[in-house]
């Protein structure tokens, strides 16, 4: 499959680069050896960008008495907001320069983390750069670096990525409304593992396409296929959508290996065999029996296969 390359934004300090306020760096293996092969990585450091130099005071979020959310220094309670809005500002313009499908973002800062403690701990908010963001670009695959230290969860934010690069390439030249159904019924299967009723919704969409203006039919379309493969997927239904696509292979397959291909899936519902395994199978056997729509699924082939999860 030809795979547009997906763009993502990433915390600095996660690349082990030494920007953080104690002059250190939080390195994640996992982004910087596997996740960089596949991916362009844009690093950015909203603190660091805001010259406030590495070690640094460290900072937090803190609420004014009229109820306004202020960054200041734990020590000398400065306030160091507007050089904090010019970091974020900077750092926003560093992910512009090209379009942006996911951000991987370091935990608990009050910069870059998703839900961050408030000084008195009664609530937590996004950081300042998270806040941005969310709000430029809220279809953005955003996600803390610490939760994807489960596999499923590290799974989850690559297909998410890489749908949203296919889709991106989509919309990024001149495109039909036939383009579009094609487009979805490529994504069926792996929008079917994220429920029926969000793929159900969709393709009510594409069916009504002809009534809207191609731009904003492109906007809701993005909003809610990302939203729809923000659902959770379960084993059940990942044996639910091999099965359908192993129901393609009766005709041309012989009934010997059509058999193990039925019991590859079982081995996969008891947590005998690697999905990955069962879906290089398949993708193998529609090759060479040139099942074109079985192949064209994106669900068989929907990030690198060393990204995906090997459960
Ligand atoms: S501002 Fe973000 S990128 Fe910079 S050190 Fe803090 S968490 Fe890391």
């Amino acid at each position: 499959m030809n795979r547009p390359l997906p763009r993502v934004g990433v915390s600095r300090c996660l690349l082990g680069e030494a920007v953080r306020y104690d002059g250190d760096h939080r390195r994640q293996d996992w982004i910087v050896s596997h996740l960089a092969a596949h991916v362009e990585l844009v690093a950015v450091c909203p603190e660091f960008s805001a010259g406030l130099g590495a070690p640094r005071e460290p900072v937090h979020l803190a609420r004014t008495p009229a109820g306004g959310l202020r960054v200041r220094g734990n020590d000398s309670g400065r306030d160091f907001t507007a050089a904090l809005e010019r970091g974020v500002a900077c750092s926003l313009e560093r992910l512009r320069q090209g379009p942006l499908d996911g951000c991987l973002l370091k935990a608990r800062s009050p910069s870059c983390g998703l839900a961050v403690e408030v000084m008195g701990g009664r609530e937590a908010v996004p950081g300042v750069f998270a806040a941005a963001l969310k709000a430029e670009a809220p279809e953005v695959v955003r996600a803390e670096a610490d939760a994807l230290e489960d596999p499923a969860a590290r799974e989850a934010f690559c297909i998410r990525v890489f749908a949203r690069a296919r889709l991106r390439a989509l919309f990024s030249g001149p495109w039909t409304r036939g383009d579009l159904a094609a487009f979805h019924a490529r994504e069926k299967m792996l929008l079917l593992v994220h429920g029926r009723p969000a793929y159900t919704r969709l393709g009510r969409l594409v069916a009504e396409a002809g009534r809207w203006p191609q731009k904003a039919l492109a906007g809701e379309y993005t909003r809610r296929f990302m939203a729809a493969l923000a659902g959770p997927t379960t084993r059940g239904r990942h044996v639910d959508a091999l099965q359908h696509l192993a129901g393609h292979l009766r005709g041309p397959l012989d009934p010997l290996r059509r058999a193990q291909v039925r019991e590859t899936i079982e081995d996969y519902r008891h947590g005998r065999c690697p999905r990955p395994r069962v879906l290089a199978c398949l993708r193998a056997l529609a090759d060479e029996l040139e099942l074109a729509w079985v192949r064209r699924q994106s669900y068989l082939d929907p990030c690198p296969p060393s990204l995906l999860s090997r459960g």
